[in-house]
């Protein structure tokens, strides 16, 4: 096998931007430094263009992901001083790759690196195992919220895959960052209460809004308002499923006083992008000039008061 160094690795334009390989401005920029390696890619899932091993498109979600040596990448990425304060390598789904996969993290962890990894759900032995080689999290891609939308959207069996990453969890509390693609078609009821299900036990989400490339809808912001609150309120804040209320699948109310609610939201965090710290990930769901759905930000006061007022929610006074 080559010398790994030598391999090609893609990086998010954003972050390009930030390590000098491409000259652009941009109005956002990466806090995390974003590879993208999925050499092989097995998985299907029906919102990637990725998918299927299909490495003619140079995108992922809408982000485009240049190529460039790993050497140079990971030279880039051990400056001083450091250009990000994590790294992210993102990967596809192949147990045959898992050896050179471990070797890409070896090389990121003798540098010094704080980095996560994301992996599918059935990857949980390879999960423990980057972390004790010095991975800092990992992310899990269940993107589906529950088993219909995870056959549906990812070609894989729920009642495999969900009780070994419940264990993974369970194994490493506040190292697991399980990602969800709000808009697979969970409602929303079903989508807060698998959050709940993961944070009880110590693990944390990673919200995504469906980038409809492939075909399907964008999720509608009022909707993803409504997770992003419940997530944020009951992951951070500790407040319990029971103290929201649903109808028809909806998130309808908040059991708990306006006053109170707003104080836990905490000037909008609860709308910016969720995920291991300092993972802003810019313009992952949308263009530049759309509302965001996670902002990558700080939200101003005018912002934050649009974002509460679309997520047209009830308090119990
Ligand atoms: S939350 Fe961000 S940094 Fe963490 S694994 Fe997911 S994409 Fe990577």
């Amino acid at each position: 096998m080559k010398n790994l160094l030598e391999e090609k690795i893609r990086v998010s334009y954003g972050t390009a931007i930030v390590l000098g390989l491409i000259e652009a401005r941009q109005d956002v920029a990466p806090t995390t430094a974003y590879l993208l390696w999925d050499t092989g890619c097995i998985g299907s899932c029906s919102f990637c263009p990725r998918a299927n091993g299909n490495s003619r498109t140079q995108k992922l979600s809408r982000i485009i992901w240049p190529e460039f040596s790993f050497s140079r990448i990971v030279s880039l990425l051990s400056a001083q001083p450091r250009p990000f304060r994590r790294v992210c390598l993102q990967t596809g789904f192949n147990p045959e790759k898992n050896e050179t996969l471990k070797e890409f993290a070896g090389i990121l962890s003798n540098k010094g690196l704080n980095f996560s990894v994301t992996l599918s759900p059935s990857q949980t032995k390879l999960a423990s195992e980057l972390l004790e080689m010095g991975a800092d999290h990992i992310g899990i891609g269940l993107d589906g919220a529950s088993p219909d939308m995870y056959l549906t959207h990812k070609k894989k069996n729920w009642e495999t895959d969900w009780p070994f990453l419940l264990k993974l969890i369970r194994m490493h509390p506040g190292k697991i960052e399980v990602h969800l693609i709000f808009g697979l078609g969970d409602s929303e009821e079903q989508f807060c209460q698998t959050i709940s299900e993961i944070t009880k036990i110590g693990g944390q989400v990673s919200l995504f809004a469906l980038t409809p490339v492939n075909g399907g809808t964008a999720p509608n912001l009022s909707g993803y308002r409504r997770v992003q609150i419940f997530r944020y309120l009951n992951e951070i804040k500790s407040i319990k499923f029971e103290d929201f209320g649903f109808h028809d699948g909806k998130l309808s109310q908040i059991k708990l006083s306006f006053e109170y609610v707003l104080q836990q939201l905490d000037q909008g965090t609860c709308f910016r992008t969720s995920g291991c710290g300092d993972c802003n990930r810019p313009y992952y769901n949308e263009r530049p000039g759309q509302i965001f759905y996670n902002f990558p930000r700080p939200l101003t006061s005018e912002e934050f008061k649009e974002a509460l007022e679309t997520a047209e929610i009830q308090t119990s006074g």
